[in-house]
This record gives C-alpha cells, structure tokens and sequence, in this order.
C-alpha cells in the first residue's frame, strides 16, 4: 500500500494519500486548499490517479481542497450523507464501502464534533477526523455539535476496535502522527469518565474560543472550497 500522511502547519491539519501500487489509483482524505500543489506533486511523482476525495466532516479551522482537486483532476468528491456542503458527488452513510484500487474504506458515521462527522477505517487503520484525537477529542460546541453523539461514537464504535487498529486524526498540535486505538483508552484524559454524563460535563465546561478560520472556512467548505464568484477562496 502506499500511504502519504501530509501536514497543514497552518491548521495542523493531516491529510493522507492513499493507494495501492505506483501507477494506479489513488484517495484523498482531509486535502487542504492551499496544499493543493503538494498533492498534485505527490500524484504525479507516483504517477497516480486521484479518483475520491474525503472530507471527515465540514470543516471550520481551514478550506477544503475537494472543490479544486475535483476541478484539476476530475475525482469523485465524498462526504457523509448528513453534510450541508453542496454538490458533493457522493455521499456515504454507515458502513458504506469506499474503494480504490482494491482497497476498501468502511465509512463509520461518528457524529459529535459535527453531524457529519464520519471516521473511515481501513484494515489495520482508523482515520479518526476530528471525532478521535491523539490525547483528545473534536470539540463539540459549535457546527451542530453534541457532545452526548460523540460520546456515542468514541465508547459505542470507535473504541470497540481492535486495541492495535492504529488512530490517524485530523489534526495534531503537538507534532504527533499517529497512535492506538488501545493507548487512547488507556492515556486520552477525555476517555476517563463513568459515562456520557461526565463527558457531557467535561465537554461542556472547555471554554474554547472560536476558530479564526471559521467565518470564512464554513461558508467558502458548502460550496467545496470553491468561492462564490468562482474564483478560488483562500485564507485570510
Ligand atoms: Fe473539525
């Protein structure tokens, strides 16, 4: 398998490259706008077709590049069915399959951080978006949020994995790519509660400010990173 993990040091998001052999078909999940020239070098150094590219959810924190990468390479764009983005080619629901090249993604709706929110699991992996952080979790106080659904989706699915299933998340702050399903039960200080109360609590009493890409990130995400003039958006 070839496998890319590519990082947004901007919005500390990740993005991963994924496909099966040189020369074949490729998928991208999470892509960031302005990243959008490493990627098409990253294609073309292993002379790879991009057909499906994922986002996790409605992103808030940077601009998506599934609207570009649809107009330069002609892939197919995936999200999960509750999305508000528009003109999404193809829209999953629980336990839908995504293939590429032999390679099969399930979709898991996870929802919390947003309604839309969906992890896809991959043999071996997991990529989390931005439901399952390494040491954390999505917040959970804006877009539709509710930390009770995320609760849900991390102790009722995502954490019913296999313990060695390896976590990719949507983002890291802190430089660290990539652990376990079993180490986050173990060590993420927001899986240590009785149950979807205290969680609740917890999630309740972060006090986060907002997002300063959000304003322009949402509104510039439901047209698929394009701008509304037809001229591509871009940060701010
Ligand atoms: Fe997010």
């Amino acid at each position: 398998m070839m496998f890319h993990q590519l990082f947004d040091d901007v919005s500390c998001t990740y993005t991963y490259l994924i496909g099966r052999r040189r020369g074949g078909e490729a998928l991208i999940i999470d892509p960031v706008k302005e990243r959008i020239a490493d990627y098409l070098a990253l294609l073309e150094t292993y002379d790879l077709k991009l057909v499906k590219a994922v986002d996790t959810h409605l992103h808030a924190d940077h601009v998506t590049a599934l609207g570009a990468l649809q107009d330069q390479t002609d892939c197919l764009t995936v999200m999960g069915a509750e999305t508000d983005a528009d003109l999404v080619a193809l829209h999953v629901r629980d336990g839908d399959r995504i293939d590429v090249d032999g390679l099969s993604l399930t979709a898991m709706h996870t929802p919390g951080h947003t309604p839309d929110s969906y992890s896809f699991l991959l043999d071996d992996r997991v990529f989390t978006g931005d439901t399952l952080l390494i040491r954390g979790t999505g917040r959970t106080d804006f877009q539709g949020g509710s930390p009770a659904a995320q609760y849900h989706s991390l102790f009722d699915r995502l954490l019913r994995l296999d313990e060695a299933t390896k976590v990719f998340p949507g983002h890291d702050y802190k430089g660290r790519q990539v652990s376990s399903i079993g180490d986050e039960k173990a060590h993420n200080p927001r899986l240590q509660v009785e149950g979807v109360g205290e969680y609740v609590e917890l999630m309740n009493a972060l006090g986060l400010p907002p997002p300063k890409m959000m304003d322009v990130a949402v509104p510039a995400n439901r047209r698929l990173g394009r701008a509304d003039d037809g001229k591509p958006a871009h940060r701010q």
